[in-house]
């Protein structure tokens, strides 16, 4: 690995399952999957409902809202390529449609960062083909 690699942030692979997912981040839309069969809406992409099993999954574009459900502020970078950014908050956020996931808060100190807070979703366009979803107070 050379010292470049090092300031390099990983970035996610996109595969089949999020082939989509990834897409719609890129047009500005948090694409969960709603299951026909049994109405669970899931945020992590899989072939499959979790809930039930059913393949009958459709994508709708999350409405962006949700509350923070837990969250803690990183010091320590966990890489050379995350120094500039520390300290920040990692949040794990209750989307409005029910599904949690983390993602980490902008627009704003991580001190500002509270149990409950309303949030609402924001794109953070990294690389040409990976736009990250994250979170600014509502
Ligand atoms: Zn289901």
């Amino acid at each position: 690995m050379s010292p470049d690699d090092a300031l390099q942030k990983p970035l996610p692979a996109p595969d089949a399952d999020t082939a989509a997912f990834w897409r719609g981040l890129r047009e500005g839309k948090l694409l969960l999957q709603h299951c026909r069969a049994c109405g669970h809406v899931q945020y992590y992409q899989q072939a499959m409902c979790r809930a039930c099993g059913s393949e009958e999954l459709e994508h709708r574009a999350a409405s962006g809202r949700g509350k923070v459900h837990s969250f803690s502020v990183v010091h320590r970078a966990p890489g050379p390529a995350f120094k500039a950014d520390t300290p920040y908050a990692v949040l794990l956020v209750e989307l409005a449609e029910g599904p949690r996931m983390i993602s980490t808060f902008t627009g704003g100190k991580p001190e500002d960062v509270t149990f409950d807070m309303d949030v609402e979703l924001t794109f953070d366009r990294v690389a040409e083909e990976i736009t990250l979803p994250r979170f600014r107070r509502a």
